[in-house]
């Protein structure tokens, strides 16, 4: 299916964009309550896999910061292994202080505990039929980050079920990303997506549905033609 687009379509800059270092985030993160339960979310990595492998097939520098999901390192790419939220930005940070570029594809938790246990948690002795758990907002890896960005490319992503382009627009300049791929649901754990490129110059542009790889080659045509 050709890609549809909007009257005023971002800049593409360049399909042989020159090599650069790019970082990739993939996956869920996981914010542990105990030694044996966490809170995370459904997301399977496969789009931050699919930039990763493409970029590197590209002749691009990779490296793919990864929370816990189960698939293959794309040759070429260097892995980074984390679990938390905290650990990603840490690692991503990390990895963007000598990058060009940074896909934020994660799917990171909002919250975590505000204290991990040592032992198993045990509110159920206690008896009763309720509990709650404290929790704690966790860092915006990608308005860390983004603050410290020059003119490097940062891109970030966002899952809406309702009223997607109005809120990827208030979180493009909420986390002062350059662009913000707006996905709907369907894209969680799906080999295909269909997505909507917002861009930081008010200009937008929908791709139909198509498998990540072929939504990747789209997105790594937002780098710049040369390192600035
Ligand atoms: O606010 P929301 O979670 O919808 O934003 C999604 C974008 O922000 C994604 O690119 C995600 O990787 C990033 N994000 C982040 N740190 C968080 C939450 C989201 O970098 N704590």
């Amino acid at each position: 299916m050709s890609a549809r687009t909007t009257s005023r379509e971002p800049a593409r800059r360049s399909r042989a964009a020159s090599k650069q270092h790019v970082v990739v985030t993939a996956g869920p993160t996981r914010e542990y309550i105990d030694p044996v339960r966490f809170l995370s979310n459904e997301s399977s990595g496969r789009m931050g896999f699919a930039l990763a492998r493409r970029a590197a097939e590209l002749g691009h520098r990779v490296t793919l910061v990864a929370g816990p999901v189960h698939l293959e390192t794309p040759p070429g790419v260097r892995r980074v292994d984390v679990m938390s939220a905290r650990d990603m930005l840490k690692a991503t940070q990390r990895a963007f202080r000598e990058a060009d570029a940074l896909f934020m594809a994660a799917a990171v938790a909002d919250w975590r505990p505000a204290r991990r246990l040592s032992g198993k948690w045990r509110k159920k002795d206690e008896g009763g039929d309720e509990a709650s758990i404290a929790l704690v907002k966790n860092p915006d890896i990608l308005a860390t980050v983004a603050r410290t960005k020059g003119s490097r490319t940062v891109v970030g992503f966002a899952l809406e079920t309702a009223d997607g382009i109005r809120r990827a627009k208030r979180k493009l300049e909420r986390k002062g990303a350059d662009f913000i791929v707006l996905n709907d649901a369907s894209a969680l754990n799906a080999a295909r997506s269909s997505v909507t490129i917002l861009s930081s110059d008010g200009t937008s542009r929908q791709l139909g549905i198509r498998p990540k790889d072929r939504v990747a080659d789209a997105l790594l045509e937002l780098l710049p033609e040369q390192r600035e």
